[in-house]
């Protein structure tokens, strides 16, 4: 009988269908690395999440290991080398996140734009801040995409189809045309995106190549009455850069879920300006997002064991 280790809390629709699949399953929630030793030496697959780590000593240990399931996307819990040394399939579920994500964004532009957490603030300290709470509408807007990938798309189908916006993007690799036509998305460069869009929403991996991608001087070429959304990774936005032109008013508001620091430390500058919105890295925290994440490694492992993948 296959023998799955599920070492981490995962949908319970999942490991029914485990069970189901006529599967043997052990859960243990986040095990220390010495529990997990123990675990994991007559397991076929392991499922985690962020945690436990799945070090190159747990690996080792694993003599039947042939599947590690990571129920989520990144997969830096998991030492990648020693599992393709030894033959082992590394799965995620990189689309799980996509639609919590893209909604997020969404919610993270009307709220700088309407001054939605700013009012509630302040109401909340009994001031009722009509005049100080002028918004602006999303509908019609340009909406600048950097990263066009799944998230980005989603993020642009829903500002097309539910705000009416007009979608310009900046990809180093271009959509399919089809792709484009669907959304009426229009490729740029960086340049004319920082320059032309009202608002700029970031969705590109943090890489080498998009370390501070948005810094001081691409900060200022966007254009005063715009706002930044950054849910991607903290790493892509130069922090300093961004307080200061929050602060002098080069760009009008900010909305983020992901920070170079995590957890932001609470006396952050950022914490101190009214024209942020911060959330607390939520973006794929939905129960849909946790079901859909849970759904696809199972059924990718149910595929591996079952000869289908
Ligand atoms: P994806 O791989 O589908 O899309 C990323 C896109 O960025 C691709 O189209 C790629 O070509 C493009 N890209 C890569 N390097 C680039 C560069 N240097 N310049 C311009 N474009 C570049 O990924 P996705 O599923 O859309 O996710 C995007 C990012 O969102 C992830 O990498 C992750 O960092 C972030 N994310 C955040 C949360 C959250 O909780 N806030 C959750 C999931 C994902």
């Amino acid at each position: 009988m296959v023998k799955v280790l599920v070492a981490a809390p995962i949908y319970e629709e999942a490991l029914r269908r485990l069970r189901d699949a006529g599967f043997e399953v052990v859960y243990r929630e986040y095990p220390s690395e010495d529990e997990l030793i123990d675990l994991i030496r007559d397991a076929d697959a392991v499922i985690v999440r962020s945690k436990p780590v799945v070090s190159r000593r747990v690996i080792e240990a694993a003599g039947k290991l042939k599947v590690i399931a990571r129920a989520g996307v990144g997969l830096d819990n998991i030492d990648l080398e020693a599992a393709r040394e030894r033959g082992i399939e590394v799965y995620n579920a990189p689309s799980a996140p996509t639609e919590s994500v893209a909604e997020l964004a969404i919610g993270l532009m009307i709220d700088v734009l309407r001054k939605i957490s700013f009012s509630d603030r302040l109401m909340r300290r009994g001031v009722w801040a009509k005049k100080k709470a002028l918004g602006r509408e999303l509908r019609g807007k340009i909406l600048g995409i950097i990263g066009m990938g799944r998230i980005g798309q989603a993020v642009a189908r829903i500002a097309h189809y539910g705000f009416g916006m007009r979608i310009i993007y900046y990809d180093v690799r271009r959509c399919p045309k089809d792709v484009e036509e669907e959304l009426r998305a229009e490729c740029v460069d960086l340049e004319t995106l920082l320059k032309t869009a009202d608002i700029v929403t970031l969705h590109v991996p943090l890489v080498p190549a998009t370390k501070h991608m948005i810094n001081e001087e691409r900060l200022r070429l966007m254009k005063k009455t715009a706002i930044l959304i950054n849910t991607a990774r903290g790493g892509v936005v130069d922090t300093e850069a961004l307080v200061k032109a929050l602060r002098e008013g080069w760009i009008a508001g900010a909305g983020l879920d992901v920070y170079e620091e995590e957890p932001l430390p609470a006396d952050h500058p950022l914490t101190k300006l009214d024209n942020v919105v911060l959330t607390p890295h939520i973006g794929a925290n939905t129960v849909e997002a946790q079901m859909r994440a849970g759904l696809e490694v199972v059924e990718k492992i149910i595929g591996f064991f079952t000869g289908k993948r």
